[in-house]
């Protein structure tokens, strides 16, 4: 079992406690635990042989015990329990935006309405509007919710499937009959979502490679087996297609299978024109018909004339047409980066201390990090006041002195409020090193107004950086209505930052936003917004935003060496 399966498991059960209408606190317990494996960096079984699953934040008695069963037989009693007596329809339900628990609860006791389809419809047939506590607005935006699950049926985040790939490539290329095994697909380009996992294998035996792959317990289902592909479903839901190659076309295979589509038609159309057929074997001569096997991606571009492309680009948008003018951008890499400036501690939500986060941050070789916590009104996050901030500027003092080899930067993801008011008055905000301001109330807001509060927060001298600019949660919560265009003009006017939020589920800004702001010289700043100091890894998820969107090293402060970053701060 790996760490995403029992993470789904535990997943699965608060989702089902949470319809039960049981306790909030054994419900969040659930979701923490399953939170904090899913975002393990080492496999599960290894804290189990060393007795230190209760290690894991969140992970207490009763849920270990849970672990330990799973690990052992592959579920345990309470979730199969748990599942006989809850209809699995009201469980998907719950992934409705803005649809409860409660009110799934209230649907199903008085239409037994069990599945999304009953459910749209009956709200399309005005049935749910006569419930108690539902009326015609809520029955709208179920009928909304419904739509935009569709929308996105079968997608991943970035994170859970390339966590799931990289898992099943180890182990194809430990198979004996197996010479490479390599992610290939959109997961290769790093798209934000996925719908499924592409992976491509080069051996001489395609049947010994396909019949140990059928045996990977994680599959559910078969649903296609041919002469060179194998596609399957796993227990999670996501399609796996399997490729196997021959080792001299690995490289047109690779290509081919990495996409875009659009990237693709385009290099062979140019290939065409040079008398070549480019295909997933290799390119072929149109005169002689000689086929040639091209050693590397880079072998392929320069026989159609141009420098290599780096998959994160490869959408057609310009790409090929820059790359034959030689103006390629030089993509910023994740180990330009020198520091991360959107950090929490324990003196506000975060888990570790201000000197865990310190050495954890020297450890990956950053020169610098920012403490920034949350500010007074967000009480959910403990939001820290104006006497707790000042001893918390007191500490950052102190370790600077203690702590070698790395700069704390003292902070605060200040709140921007509803009333468009930052939640620090400028004495204050002027004192610190970074000022990192964003909105955590008032999503519902109009267009005008909300982006209005943004602008206003752009305006204030002391804010640095405007952090996840849009909120949106992928997969869960839509942007709020913000203008983007002109939150991108008052940071241009005003020199203010944009961040490229790397959690995983946020990567806000997105791509295209980030290629944008590049073209009007905006400046951003890729950072994590870790709440545990582990979770500063989570910046290549960022990184890779940062490359689809086409920036370079120039354009993100934070591959800035410490002097100049700290110019750069103060030059707004
Ligand atoms: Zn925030
Ligand atoms: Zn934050």
């Amino acid at each position: 079992m790996k760490n995403h399966e029992i993470a789904y498991i535990l997943y699965e059960i608060a989702n089902m406690l949470e319809i039960k209408g049981e306790n909030f606190f054994k419900i969040r317990a659930y979701r923490n635990a399953a939170h904090e494996i899913e975002n393990l960096a080492i496999d599960i079984q290894k804290l189990v042989n060393q007795n230190a699953l209760k290690e894991i934040d969140g992970v207490g008695e009763a849920i270990s015990g849970k672990i330990y069963e799973i690990l052992e037989k592959g579920t345990c009693r309470y979730y199969e329990e748990l599942k006989a007596e809850v209809p699995r329809g009201l469980v998907d339900m719950l992934k409705i935006p803005g649809l409860g628990a409660k009110r799934i609860k209230v649907i199903y006791d008085n239409l037994k309405i069990a599945s999304i389809e009953e459910l749209e419809k009956a709200a399309n047939s005005k049935q749910l509007q006569t419930l108690p506590g539902i009326g015609v607005k809520t029955e709208q935006s179920i009928i909304r919710g419904i739509q935009m699950i569709k929308g996105r049926a079968g997608r991943y985040l970035l994170s859970t499937a390339l966590s799931i790939a990289q898992d099943m490539v180890t182990r194809l290329s430990s198979l004996p009959s197996v010479e490479k095994a390599q992610i290939a697909g959109s997961l290769r380009r790093k798209k934000e979502m996925v719908g499924d996992i592409d992976l491509l294998v080069v051996s001489n035996s395609h049947q010994q490679v396909t019949e140990s792959f059928l045996k990977f317990p994680e599959i559910r289902e078969v649903i296609a087996k041919g002469s060179t592909k194998t596609s399957v479903i796993l227990e999670l839901g996501i399609q796996v297609d399997l490729r196997v190659v021959k080792p001299e076309s690995f490289s047109a295979a690779l290509l081919h299978f990495t996409g875009s589509k659009e990237h693709n038609t385009k290099l062979r159309s140019l290939a065409l024109r040079k008398g070549l057929r480019l295909n997933e074997y290799g390119i072929i001569n149109l005169d002689d018909g000689e086929i040639i096997y091209p050693q590397s991606e880079k072998e392929i571009y320069k026989e159609l004339g141009m420098p290599y492309i780096i998959p994160e680009i490869r959408e057609d948008t310009g790409e090929v047409e820059a790359a034959m003018k030689d103006s390629l951008p030089n993509s910023v890499n994740l180990k330009d980066i020198k520091g991360d400036l959107h950090v929490h501690s324990n003196w506000s939500d975060g888990v570790s201390s201000i000197e865990e986060i310190a050495l954890y941050a020297k450890k990956l070789g950053y020169e610098y990090i920012a403490i920034t916590d949350h500010s007074k009104s967000l009480k959910i996050a403990r939001g820290l006041d104006e006497e707790k901030l000042k001893r918390q500027l007191e500490l950052i003092y102190e370790l600077n002195k203690k702590i070698d080899g790395i700069k704390i930067l003292s902070g605060i993801e200040v709140d921007i409020l509803s009333n468009n008011l930052l939640d620090f008055n400028d004495d204050i905000l002027e004192q610190l090193d970074v000022v990192v301001a964003s909105i955590h109330t008032g999503f519902k807001q109009e267009r005008d107004k909300i982006t209005g509060r943004i602008i206003r927060a752009c305006e204030n001298p002391n804010v640095d950086i405007i952090a996840h600019p849009t909120g949106r949660l992928l997969g869960r919560r839509a942007p709020y209505d913000v203008d983007m265009e002109l939150v991108l003009q008052a940071c241009a006017q005003t020199n203010t930052i944009l961040e490229i939020n790397s959690s995983p589920d946020r990567l806000d800004i997105n791509d295209k936003l980030a290629r944008k702001a590049k073209a009007l010289g905006l400046k951003m700043s890729i950072n994590t917004d870790a709440h545990v100091a582990e979770r500063l890894n989570d910046i290549k998820y960022g990184v890779w935003v940062a490359r689809r969107g086409w920036l370079e090293k120039d354009d993100v402060i934070n591959t800035l060496p410490f002097e100049c970053l700290l110019k750069e701060l103060n030059s707004k």
